[in-house]
């Protein structure tokens, strides 16, 4: 089966502190990761923060006529615990104009940020459907500190809404027995060795195996200029294995078939009313 990689485009310092303005360097890392799944014919889907979108329009549009999919990442990259429902729904409503106008394309897909749809939160997926999206990939399938439910299937499937289904696209996950494993995007890749990586993607990729990134995660440099702003630890801990990440993901997906998310919509609405029957 395919891989499916996306892409978070967020400024880090932005979306941790939810201040100040996103920095050129947010742009500077998307061409870079454009570049290397160019190189390997990777084909994306980009979750774009309204933020990015509204502040720098043309590497919005770069990332559309390079062929990839563009869709919400929200606009302020606030999680969702933070927003009540209404606000939740001003701010994807606002994410999804600034992209569709930019790109001249309909955005039907979501990702929270911090994968802050869980138990609490699922208020959010009616929400979606309102507002006539067509999947998400915002449920982390394991419980962790911050994120995460155990109570996800792990295959790509549909969830039955108020007004309707939304097709949801969990993260890929590592299973020894019992055990889920977090092996599927951001630090899980850079601090995990490629052996075990490739072991649970191939895996899973029975299925699919989805994968997600961050472009700034291609760059080893992020944090200069920001060592007042954020702590040693943080930075030690953000940045361990970006320098290698280029090289690990080329040799872990090199020759692979990656298709966008949108691609797969049909299979997942056919694969759920055959299992229907
Ligand atoms: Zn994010």
């Amino acid at each position: 089966m395919p891989f499916i990689v996306t892409c978070d485009v967020e400024d880090w310092l932005q979306a941790y502190t939810q201040k100040g303005f996103i920095t050129r360097r947010c742009v500077d890392n998307v061409k870079k990761t454009l570049d290397f799944f160019d190189r390997l014919s990777i084909k994306s889907t980009f979750f774009v923060q309204g933020m990015v979108a509204e502040q720098y329009p043309e590497v919005v549009k770069q990332i559309f006529n390079r062929g990839h999919d563009v869709q919400t990442h929200g606009f302020t990259h606030r999680p969702l615990h933070k927003l009540s429902p209404q606000a939740f729904r001003e701010d994807l409503a606002r994410s999804k104009i600034t992209i569709e106008q930019i790109c001249g394309c309909k955005v039907s897909g979501f990702r929270a940020p911090a994968f802050s749809i869980d138990g609490v939160t699922k208020w959010a997926l009616d929400i979606l459907v309102e507002l006539g999206f067509e999947f998400d990939s915002s449920i982390f399938p394991m419980k962790l500190r911050r994120y995460g439910t155990n109570r996800l299937q792990l295959k790509p499937h549909l969830i039955q809404c108020r007004n309707g289904a939304i097709a949801e696209f969990p993260i890929t996950i590592g299973r020894i027995g019992p055990f889920r494993i977090p092996v599927g995007g951001g630090g899980y890749i850079r601090f995990l060795p490629r052996s075990i990586l490739r072991h649970f993607w191939e895996k899973a990729n029975e299925h699919v195996a989805v994968i997600y990134l961050h472009p700034y995660e291609f760059s080893p440099h992020d944090f200069k200029g920001w060592e007042k702003e954020v702590s040693l630890f943080l930075r030690i801990q953000q940045t361990y294995g970006r320098p290698g990440i280029e090289n690990k993901m080329d040799r872990l997906l090199s020759g692979k078939t990656c298709r966008t998310m949108i691609s797969f919509l049909e299979q997942i609405r056919n694969e759920a009313f055959y299992n229907r029957k």
